[in-house]
């Protein structure tokens, strides 16, 4: 590409206008940031707005963020009541972007078989869907294809990079359901601040209870830490879990009164800080199934 520049030509170098070119893309946190970075690499331009550790359910984007967005030639979010539930961030970021469902973005859970919530926001889909590895994968599958149609050229790459993907992720779906079936029935129960198992115990066949039923909830009122000590009350529970993205206190306290140890901290709505474990989706979900299987074995 040749610029007249005091009657000199200059000649952008070819690397500085692929650079130029690349596709803007920008998604809601750090879960699916890994994701459409296992599927595209570094042949897109990628921003994910929630930071690592934070919630992403209630979120108050920053200048930085609202620029990326308008600027974005694709946007990838959960849906399912994640970002768009409770202050509904993400829902005003659009219009105040000006960007179109279904055409400048997407919801990369579209097709998974949606679970609902029960308590004070019940009828409410459940967002945590991709805490079920089967769902991880229509997750992949959907970044896959928009970024394929938004970015022809490379849909080769992408589609190549998905295929791998999915077939690591399928193989620790297998491997955990494997070993889930393996735990004594009166064993089985995952106890976490959040109730964000529902998916995840469907697909591995392992209940769970919770202090709240959902971030956008006032989460661990001594009510709902009381519900929680009762129920704990008289069953075989061996741990309890907390998760890195809340507030630590409240799942202190069922531990506290019920005497049941925390086992460990997992990933549930955010991945963990880089460089440390748990720090992909791939990374996180073998975590979590290889802590709770302990926890709920020991
Ligand atoms: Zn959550």
């Amino acid at each position: 590409m040749g610029l007249v520049a005091g009657g000199i030509a200059l000649y952008a170098d070819s690397h500085a206008v692929e650079e130029n070119d690349k596709l803007q893309v920008v998604v809601t946190n750090s879960i699916l940031k890994d994701m459409t970075e296992e599927i595209a690499g570094d042949v897109i331009d990628l921003h994910s707005i929630v930071p690592v550790g934070k919630d992403p359910h209630e979120y108050e984007p920053l200048p930085e963020d609202i620029q990326k967005a308008t600027d974005a030639d694709l946007l990838f979010y959960n849906g399912l009541n994640l970002e768009t539930g409770g202050n509904a961030w993400f829902t005003k970021l659009m219009n105040n972007a000006q960007k179109i469902v279904n055409e400048d973005y997407f919801a990369v859970s579209d097709g998974v078989d949606v679970l609902y919530l029960e308590d004070e926001e019940a009828g409410k889909e459940d967002p945590h869907a991709w805490l079920n590895l089967e769902n991880g994968i229509i997750y992949a599958e959907n970044i896959a294809k928009q970024l394929s149609e938004k970015d022809p050229e490379h849909a080769q790459l992408y589609q190549e990079n998905l295929e791998k993907y999915t077939q690591k992720l399928h193989a620790l779906d297998q491997e955990a359901k494997a070993k889930f079936a393996q735990i004594p029935e009166n064993r089985k129960l995952i106890v976490t601040s959040e109730g964000c198992f529902k998916y995840f115990s469907k697909a591995y066949g392992v209940p769970s209870a919770y202090i709240w039923e959902i971030n956008t909830e006032e989460e661990g009122t001594p009510d709902q830490i009381r519900l929680l000590v009762d129920r704990l009350k008289g069953l075989d529970v061996q741990s309890l879990f907390v998760e890195s993205s809340v507030n630590p206190k409240p799942m202190q306290s069922v531990a506290k009164d019920t005497g049941i140890p925390i086992h460990a901290e997992i990933f549930t709505d955010s991945v963990a800080e880089a460089g440390n474990e748990g720090d992909s989706y791939y990374a996180m979900m073998k975590w979590n199934l290889e802590k709770i299987y302990e926890g709920l074995t020991e």
